[in-house]
């Protein structure tokens, strides 16, 4: 047996005596510490799968929906790479009602989160260097929960990082995340013009780095 398999159902079995000592539901552990252990099995599965991957693939496991109780079928993927009047779309934007939870995609290390500076493009935005070395741009968070975080702080998959909002230049619009997946982080202030995208977020939120078709850097 894989050494990432045992782990995970390690894991399941640690999650489930957790459910049971706290006489939660099922669906209530989601809201424990216990997912967040969860999702960490997930990605020490997926570090273990890529072990034996070309060099360089990246791949570190599947990225979990950045927006809680999203479905991941609902999502526009004709939204990536729309021309709009400040350049082309680097992102897809995942709609949701303002305050909805915002978590890490992919556990990683935090290199920003803050309100982009004088030019509000992004709003309130966080900036992620995931494992498997690409950087995730989370963008118009109505509240940042990472906020002021020191640099190379580590998130974990599934951790809440901020709420779902309009700030920045969506102001008024529908509440929504823009997030992106970019080969370099990009300019603090330069919204979705700084983005150096990977691919589309889609493709990447389906199947992770080594599954889908990308981008030149
Ligand atoms: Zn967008």
């Amino acid at each position: 047996m894989p050494e990432g398999l045992a782990a995970v159902q390690a894991r399941i079995a640690q999650i489930q005596r957790f459910s049971q000592s706290q006489r939660l539901p099922a669906a209530r552990s989601a809201d424990s510490a216990a997912a967040v252990s969860f999702a960490d099995a997930l990605a020490a599965a997926g570090a273990a799968g890529a072990a034996g991957a070309a060099p360089g693939t990246g791949a570190v496991g599947k990225p979990v929906m950045p927006v809680q109780g999203v479905d991941i079928n609902s999502l526009q993927t004709h939204s990536f790479n729309n021309v709009r009047d400040s350049g082309k779309h680097a992102g897809v934007d995942i709609f949701a009602k303002k305050g909805t939870p915002v978590v890490a995609a992919m556990s990683g290390e935090l290199v920003e989160a803050s309100w982009n500076g004088p030019n509000p493009m992004g709003g309130n935005r966080v900036w992620i260097k995931a494992d498997d070395g690409t950087f995730h741009y989370y963008a118009h968070l109505d509240s940042i929960t990472v906020k002021n975080l020191p640099k190379g702080t580590r998130v974990q998959a599934g951790q809440q990082i901020g709420t779902v909002g309009d700030s920045g230049n969506a102001k008024g619009t529908p509440p929504h995340l823009h997030f992106s997946v970019n080969w370099t982080q990009g300019g603090s202030g330069n919204g979705y013009k700084g983005e150096n995208p990977v691919g589309n977020p889609v493709d990447y939120l389906r199947t992770g780095l080594a599954g889908m078709q990308t981008l030149p850097r």
